[in-house]
């Protein structure tokens, strides 16, 4: 009797068991819960020839408050679940707005004494993207790229219908003045002055020149460039890239860099990778970079990092091209390489330290 009863006992101890892991398992597999990816951002405000030895601590001080304002603001909208998207909106404009970087205001001036500014985005998601070139009069040329994306049939547009769709689109418009920097315009005038070209009257709009001459913030020869990146990876594990830039100081014939140019300086895949790129467009272009960086990763399954290494180091250094790039994956992979002396650059993952670089001596 006893050993019937201790028999029982255990019977509905082990039906209990069953019953509990059928429902457990049930429960997982019912997804109630959305798979969860950790969130990252990788930033580049331009690569070029940035060196301690030319840098003063305050410039210096001013760039590292730059990229960690920019890359806060993108960490916020993915810590709060919004998309990677919306983060690098967030982020480009802030840095748009920053006389430093050479995209919005402060973007570098066409030999004709005009801002011309680029940019594009694109969503690793379900490949939509939107390039614009030219603009000469929508504050944040990154949102205008994103309306393309998003409000119109097309992936490009150029020329003055870039601000008119702009202004259709209800996106904030500027006097062409607002771009105006005088750091951007002296240089302009060195630039001009050394190759022995005709220098373009002071714009319209153009504060009055100062009495004083300007600092020498850039070497008289630096190789700059200051174009603006962002790739993100948000919650739900999409990818997205974006750029925005002025392009070339003293490009002319209405000169277009890479940077507007999906698959040559931004690229995103959920297949692959995102990718943003600064540096001599017209090697960009020719190399495809920002494409064959993701092809690599996505057809000779090797490292993003290995990817990038070897897009910049061999092929661009192939071609005595000069830049970098910033990258990032779907499975949390972040990556940067350049083979200038210096980029701006700035990458956090969800839980981990911000962390910022310029020279090429940093990590
Ligand atoms: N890649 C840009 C262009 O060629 C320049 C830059 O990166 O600053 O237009």
């Amino acid at each position: 009797m006893r050993d019937l009863e201790a028999k029982g006992k255990v019977m509905r101890k082990f039906c209990c068991w069953l019953i509990g892991m059928i429902l457990g398992a049930g429960a997982a597999a019912g997804g109630a819960q959305q798979p969860s990816h950790h969130w990252a951002i990788v930033l580049h405000g331009g690569a070029g020839v940035i060196e301690r030895a030319t840098m003063d601590p305050k410039t210096e001080a001013a760039y590292r408050a730059s990229l960690a304002q920019a890359t806060e603001a993108g960490a916020k909208v993915l810590d709060q679940g919004g998309s990677s998207l919306d983060a690098i909106e967030a982020a480009i404009h802030i840095l748009e707005d920053d006389p430093l970087f050479n995209a919005g205001r402060g973007a570098v001036f066409t030999a004709e004494g005009k801002n011309e500014l680029d940019a594009a985005i694109m969503d690793g998601l379900n490949l939509k993207a939107g390039a614009v070139a030219g603009v000469t009069r929508t504050r944040h040329p990154i949102s205008l790229a994103r309306a393309v994306m998003e409000k119109s049939p097309h992936v490009m547009l150029m020329g003055p219908g870039t601000d008119a769709f702009a202004a259709q689109s209800g996106l904030e418009q500027v006097d062409p003045s607002f771009f105006f920097t005088e750091r951007r315009w002296q240089s302009l005038v060195r630039q001009l002055k050394k190759e022995g070209r005709p220098i373009p009257e002071r714009p319209a709009g153009a504060p009055a020149p100062p009495v004083a001459p300007l600092a020498e913030i850039e070497a008289p020869n630096a190789h700059k460039f200051g174009t603006v990146g962002v790739v993100a990876l948000d919650r739900k594990g999409n990818i997205a890239a974006g750029t925005s830039t002025g392009g070339t100081q003293g490009k002319r014939w209405g000169r277009v860099g890479d940077s507007p140019i999906i698959g040559a300086g931004t690229y995103a895949s959920n297949q692959s990778c995102a990718v943003s790129a600064t540096g001599a467009g017209e090697y960009f272009i020719r190399l495809t970079v920002a494409r064959e960086v993701c092809a690599l990763v996505q057809y000779k399954g090797i490292t993003l990092q290995q990817a990038a290494d070897q897009v910049i180091h061999k092929e661009l250094e192939g071609l005595h091209g000069d830049g970098g790039l910033i990258a990032i994956t779907p499975d949390g992979q972040l990556a940067w390489s350049f083979n200038t002396p210096g980029m701006y650059r700035a990458r956090q993952a969800e839980g981990g330290r911000l962390q910022i670089g310029i020279y090429n001596d940093e990590p």
